[in-house]
């Protein structure tokens, strides 16, 4: 019996990429496959859209250079720009471009010496204050940039949102202008949307566009899903009931006794639990999917099961397949259950959980 294995459809995959891209016919797009694809496999993802995407983004040197060894040849760019000197090297050898986000990580690609120069994009702050080049250290900063000699010129110019996923939010606009004002003179090729920024901030869109959430179907927004903008949830997380237990009423079940039947009923064992992933936070009355319809979650979900209430009547059996996510149950009604975003669900996903492709 297969126990606790997320389907992943290559051709959701494909669907979603053809909605972002309608979005914003004009612009290339950098797939971001960072964290293992968002919990649905790197080199798999990667190799299902190679020929689709415009590039992929990643977020560390070493799944950069995962994607080459596994022979991408696509435009590959390292979002975050961790590297020292040896990393620096391993990336122009490879040619994967990475951002440079400080002086200091100027000042280290300007003292190596380097076969080929770095493909870069220059990261701008414009207002996420976590990482990037603050408008008047970018103008200070431009002329070694521009002369620079490990920097493949052009060079290309990147900023990230810190709220595009809330409409009212005051940042957005002001983020969008600066950015548009740094970047218009400058003749270089710029991105600046994720997932919201195409989805619901068209004036973002650049040269390139970074989805990340919305490639594998999941809203970048808590308050609504991804079929909301048409897309398919691509990861179906699915395992099988291990035991099914009549339960009379007053009785609790599992760890901390958190919970007690108000009726006699019966409970359903299924094989998922924190050790694979699925949150421990989960409260009662979160749903899963079973034989057509929602169940829920009672007492507290443990490390290999958790139990749900199948109700007095129910024809359910052992074996019977769970769905945890997926088309049927989004993932997102998940993640609003347990106060978290369904970012940090997909990615949590345990190495127990087989990946499989349809
Ligand atoms: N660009 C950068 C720099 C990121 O860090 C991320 C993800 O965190 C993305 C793009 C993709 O964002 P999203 O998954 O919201 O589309």
């Amino acid at each position: 019996m297969e126990i606790a294995n997320a389907q992943v459809s290559l051709s959701a995959l494909k669907h979603n990429y053809a909605v972002l891209k309608q979005r914003a016919p004009s612009s290339k797009i950098l797939v971001v496959i960072k964290a293992n694809a968002y919990g649905h496999g790197m080199l798999q993802v990667a190799e299902a859209l190679a020929e689709l995407a415009d590039g992929f983004a990643v977020a560390r040197c070493k799944e950069a250079i995962a994607l080459r060894k596994a022979g991408i040849k696509s435009h590959i760019l390292v979002l975050e720009g961790f590297f020292d000197g040896a990393e620096a090297q391993e990336l122009a050898q490879h040619q994967v471009a990475t951002v440079i986000h400080s002086e200091q990580q100027l000042e280290l690609v300007e003292q190596l010496s380097l076969k080929q120069p770095l493909e870069t994009w220059i990261k701008l702050d414009t207002g996420m204050h976590r990482l990037g080049l603050l408008p008047e250290q970018f103008k200070h900063l431009l002329p070694r940039i521009r002369t620079c000699q490990n920097i493949q010129a052009p060079f290309k110019l990147i900023s990230h949102f810190a709220c595009a996923d809330e409409l009212e939010h005051p940042l957005t606009p002001q983020q969008i202008t600066l950015f548009s004002e740094l970047t218009k003179e400058l003749g270089v090729e710029c991105s600046l949307a994720n997932s919201a920024g195409i989805l619901l901030w068209p004036e973002a869109h650049a040269q390139w566009n970074r989805p990340g959430i919305s490639m594998y179907g999941i809203s970048p927004q808590v308050d609504n899903n991804g079929a909301d903008f048409g897309l398919i949830p691509a990861m179906t997380l699915q395992t099988n009931l291990i035991a099914v237990r009549e339960h009379p009423k007053g009785e609790s079940v599992g760890y901390g006794a958190t919970w007690q039947a108000e009726q006699d009923t019966r409970l359903g064992v299924v094989a998922m639990g924190y050790g694979d992933g699925y949150p421990r936070s989960a409260p009662n009355g979160t749903p899963v999917w079973l034989n057509g319809r929602l169940v829920p979650i009672v007492g507290r979900v443990s490390m290999d099961m958790l139990c749900v209430d199948l109700g007095p009547d129910c024809k359910d059996k052992v074996g019977d397949k769970v769905i945890l996510w997926g088309p049927e149950l989004p993932v997102e009604t998940i993640a609003k259950a347990v106060g978290t975003i369904a970012y940090e669900l997909v990615t949590k996903l345990t190495s127990r959980v087989r990946i499989t492709y349809t």
